[in-house]
């Protein structure tokens, strides 16, 4: 099949690597020209986001549409599926992209998450912040921890800045035990499939690294595919969709969500029998999605920015490369993925990384 990518990042880019060697054929539209899913497409439409007439000529080029990014204006997602078969629907893109409505509505799911509200001004801030530690994000297009401040016992100017700026939602801060996420993919006909828990340590609120063992606390994975059932079902989609948890006790608490495949789920390229791209492109081509199965213990760490310039070949990790022309600070450079049969053997492996970090 033709498969229309729109965004040309790292995500597309692995997207679009699993669907050739699946068979199919790839046209991709990012505002950049030599963004990392160029490297696989066979044809690439620069525009922006919001550029309809350039992106419905890439939509006519392919039977199938998907996207890698949740920040295309929802408007843009809502005109394409009006003439194309576009994958997961504008519904799952538009509880995804604000922090307010994605709370808003897994709470009525019965979807725990942390205590919030809506900032809107500098006075209604200086209003709802009651001194206990909280995080104040930006609505909409926050990543990788870009468009929050930490709030310790005062406002601040960064905080007062950011609200300024955009509406606002204030998180209380929570002391939690560790963050964990879950990836499952639901298929065209409904079915799902779950990926195994992933754990997550963040640096500079950056995913730092993931780590996935076949021994896990039976009741946080539990709930935590209940809770993603629930989503995902209520959204109908039809993809990879990724929940981002932070894990308290027992207490399984909904942080984000994205309807795409996830940083934390790269390690399913080597670990698992199916990755979570394979299994995008299988939902989104109307293939049966396949249950996720994790073959070996693996810790998987972001490579950002110079840290580019090692000689990943010293390792026994699987480095995976974006392409991306410039390394800036804090970019996604790339990634490296080590698996072993044993969590003892894969210590040893990631010991050698971590010392030259
Ligand atoms: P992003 O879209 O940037 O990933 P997140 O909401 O996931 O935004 O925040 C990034 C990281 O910041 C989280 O993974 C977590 O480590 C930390 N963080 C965010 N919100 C909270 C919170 N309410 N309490 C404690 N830590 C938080
Ligand atoms: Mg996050």
């Amino acid at each position: 099949m033709k498969i229309g990518i729109i965004g040309g990042g790292q995500l597309g880019m692995m997207m679009a690597h699993s669907a050739i060697v699946m068979g199919h054929d790839i046209y991709s539209v990012d505002p950049s020209g030599d963004c990392s899913i160029t490297k696989f497409s066979t044809k690439h439409y620069c525009c922006e986001f919001d550029d309809i007439r350039c992106i419905t000529k890439m939509c006519e080029d392919v039977d199938v549409v998907t996207y890698e990014f949740e920040n295309i204006p929802v408007e843009i997602i809502e005109e394409l599926e009006k003439s194309f078969c576009v994958y997961p629907s504008s519904k799952a893109l538009k509880f995804s992209q604000n922090r307010l409505i994605e709370k808003d509505f897994v709470n009525v799911l019965g979807v725990e998450t942390v205590e919030y509200c809506n900032v809107t001004s500098e006075s209604e801030l200086h209003d709802k912040f009651n001194g206990e530690k909280s995080v104040l994000k930006i609505l909409t297009g926050g990543y990788d921890g870009k468009g929050q401040v930490v709030l310790d016992s005062v406002v601040t100017p960064d905080a007062i800045e950011l609200v300024k700026k955009s509406s606002c939602i204030l998180e209380k801060f929570i002391d939690f035990d560790y963050e964990a996420s879950i990836i499952i993919t639901r298929s065209r006909d409904g079915e799902i499939v779950f990926f195994p828990l992933s754990i997550n340590t963040h640096k500079d609120n950056m995913l730092f690294k993931t780590e996935v063992s076949k021994i896990v606390n039976d009741k946080v994975y539990d709930t935590a595919k209940d809770f993603a059932a629930r989503i995902a079902e209520s959204l109908e989609i039809c993809g990879t969709l990724a929940i981002e948890f932070f894990i308290k006790g027992e207490r399984v608490i909904f942080n984000e969500m994205a309807p795409r495949p996830h940083n934390s789920g790269h390690y399913s390229i080597e670990a698992c029998n199916i990755s979570q791209f394979e299994n995008h492109i299988n939902a989104v081509v109307g293939n049966e999605v396949i249950q996720p199965v994790l073959l070996k213990e693996s810790i998987m760490f972001n490579v950002v920015g110079r840290e580019v310039e090692k000689d990943f070949s010293l390792y026994d990790g699987y480095y995976h490369d974006y392409y991306k022309i410039e390394a800036k600070e804090k970019r996604k450079m790339g990634h490296i993925t080590f698996i072993d049969e044993t969590k003892n053997g894969l210590n040893i492996k990631v010991e050698k990384y971590l010392e030259d970090l």
